[in-house]
């Protein structure tokens, strides 16, 4: 059986970021008492979940890790973190040492709140640091500066945080290939163990569309976008950060134990509102209200709101997409046999030897991954197992 992934939606803010289309909402103070109940009475009830059972008969099944995203995790208290954490690990069999991320927003924690974390069980933290420039970080939304991200890291290390991770967004519009190497070298001295890297993607229904729309802002453009995508493979390159997913960087050993279950096509239950969950043939979905999620938990009804099944074509495609998203460890042929009890060379001969002719795959002998021209063409090679 395979161990699953846990992933935990905090759907709550200070304020809304320019840019964020994401399923959180602001002034929702008095629902978080509430939901933190709900949460935990979601997570309880999946012990006895029917798509458990595809998984494991054991009382509690395997899992690997727990994810708080947001929305802003670090709005809430680490008790109440903690009592999520409670609640997980009487469900399921989670390792001692299993890696516990929370996103946390630069400019609202101190060191009393990180030790107290650190004392829950959280061992990693994801910060929304986005850009060292404070011209960038007033178009983003963004409350905190980043003398905030300084700070914050310094108190994570003192707490005993030794797996801190940052978010960078670039191709920011107006920004400089000089303005993102700044941004760049102004992280690099924070030693954080883990970056995601970003391209800013304008989405509809944000403040910032509506700017863009207007005219008021220029469009991002996506060769600039590009150009700041090289040069950070470069600095962090150099840096001596391996580049092992399309987007992530990481010190040697430090990569997301949480996304490279997303990475693998492997099992994850999400929790709390509109988050997503896939079993080996089955995706599904919760509500996207707090409030409505808190009500349906109360009355004990199912908070699922929509489901698909997967059937074993699809699942085998979707293996080799998100797997090619790792740049060095691509699709293992041991790994995907496993999997789907089927050899990749049988299932995708054609595809592989035609991303192979096209100099897009690397075919080794004992994974497919993508060449260095394969990252940049990606979507054309993705789109041939699907
Ligand atoms: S902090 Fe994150 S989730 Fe919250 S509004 Fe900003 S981008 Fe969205």
């Amino acid at each position: 059986m395979l161990p699953l992934g846990l992933y935990l939606h905090i759907p709550f803010c200070r304020s809304r970021c320019s840019y964020c289309d994401f399923n959180t909402y602001v002034g929702m103070e008095d629902l978080y008492e509430p939901y933190v109940r709900a949460l935990c009475r979601e997570i309880r009830a999946a012990g006895q979940s029917p798509h458990l059972l595809i998984f494991s008969a054991a009382p509690r099944p395997h899992a690997a890790t727990i994810f708080f995203g947001g929305g802003t995790p670090s709005i809430l208290q680490p008790a109440q973190l903690g009592e999520a954490i409670r609640a997980c690990r009487e469900t399921f069999d989670l390792p001692g040492d299993a890696e516990i991320t929370v996103e946390c927003n630069p400019g609202t924690i101190d060191l009393r709140y990180l030790r107290a974390l650190r004392s829950e069980g959280v061992n990693r933290l994801s910060y929304g640091a986005q850009s060292a420039d404070p011209g960038e970080l007033k178009l983003l939304g963004r409350e905190h500066g980043f003398a905030d991200v300084i700070a914050a890291v310094e108190a994570s290390r003192a707490a005993g945080f030794d797996n801190i991770s940052f978010d960078l967004i670039f191709g920011l519009p107006h920004q400089s290939l000089d303005a993102w190497r700044r941004t760049l070298n102004a992280a690099l001295p924070l030693q954080p163990d883990h970056m995601s890297l970003y391209a800013l993607t304008v989405e509809r229904g944000t403040p910032l569309h509506d700017w863009v729309r207007r005219g008021d802002v220029p469009w991002p453009d996506p060769d600039a976008a590009a150009d700041m995508y090289d040069l950070a493979e470069d600095v962090l390159g150099e840096a001596g950060y391996v580049h092992y997913e399309i987007s992530n960087w990481c010190k040697p050993g430090r990569a997301c134990a949480h996304n490279l279950i997303y990475w693998r096509n492997e099992p994850y239950f999400g929790f709390g509102p509109g988050a997503h969950s896939s079993s080996i043939r089955r995706r599904w979905w919760n509500v996207r209200r707090p409030a409505d999620y808190i009500a349906r938990i109360g009355r004990r009804e199912s908070v699922e709101m929509g489901a698909e099944d997967i059937d074993e074509r699809t699942s085998r495609g979707e293996t080799m997409v998100m797997g090619l998203r790792l740049l060095q460890e691509g699709v293992t042929y041991a790994r995907f046999a496993q999997r789907h009890g089927v050899e990749m060379r049988d299932m995708f001969g054609e595809q592989l030897r035609a991303g192979q002719e096209k100099g897009l795959l690397e075919l080794l002998p004992d994974r497919a991954r993508l060449t260095l021209k394969g990252r940049f063409l990606s979507n054309q090679v993705m789109t041939t197992f699907v």
